[in-house]
């Protein structure tokens, strides 16, 4: 039985428009030239390929010709990378074995932003509701009515939403970028600046 596998998030915006993040996938990966067992935290699927990201750090490529081992359950005796066990139970992948004391792994990007994406932003001023004050404005990011403020100094008028936590209508995180390039794309929607957010509305149409 495959595994529930993690958002494959990167620091790289250059992102191929045919790369399919994977909600699940295999415990264990073996490459050609690996000497023991990984675990895999992330996956993508592309038309010619599917990359894993392993918990201990590098990915591996299955492609038709070079063919990568896969295996839920391992044989008594077999080597298995021990960071990458550590980290995907650490993280809460799979059920810590009875008996082992609790491990802790905890990747940043599992949890909601303590500040929304919009905080600071004058992009993401969304329009200002007619009964309400002049000074705020929504969050295009997170939907809530929020305080805007002047961010620069004497002679620069720049405005800005002043920091705040995310409100419940958080736009999702961008399965690549997390919220950490949220800008106001050409939608006139808050998006990651790689263009996630735009092919969704486009498929919820
Ligand atoms: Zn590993
Ligand atoms: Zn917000
Ligand atoms: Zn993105």
């Amino acid at each position: 039985m495959p595994v529930a596998l993690l958002p494959p998030f990167t620091r790289s915006m250059a992102r191929d428009l045919t790369a399919v993040p994977l909600n699940s996938g295999p415990r264990y990966v073996r490459g050609p030239a690996s000497s023991r067992w990984h675990r895999v935290r992330a996956g993508v699927q592309r038309t010619d390929r599917t990359t894993w990201d392993l918990w201990c750090g590098p990915f591996m490529q299955q492609r038709d010709d070079r063919p990568i081992r896969t295996a839920d359950h391992l044989d008594p005796g077999e080597q298995v990378c021990g960071t990458c066990v550590g980290r995907a139970l650490g993280a809460g992948q799979d059920d810590v074995p009875a008996g082992m004391p609790g491990l802790v792994f905890s990747p940043r990007w599992l949890n909601p932003p303590k500040l929304c994406p919009g905080s600071g932003s004058e992009q993401l001023i969304g329009p200002r509701p007619e009964s309400s004050h002049r000074s705020v404005g929504v969050c295009l990011a997170c939907g809530d009515l929020v305080g805007v403020r002047c961010m620069g100094r004497r002679y620069d008028t720049r405005v800005g939403l002043t920091s705040h936590e995310p409100g419940a209508g958080l736009l999702p995180a961008c399965p690549f970028h997390s919220w950490q390039y949220v800008v106001l794309r050409p939608s006139g929607r808050a998006g990651c600046t790689c263009g996630w957010h735009d092919e969704l509305t486009g498929r919820a149409r």
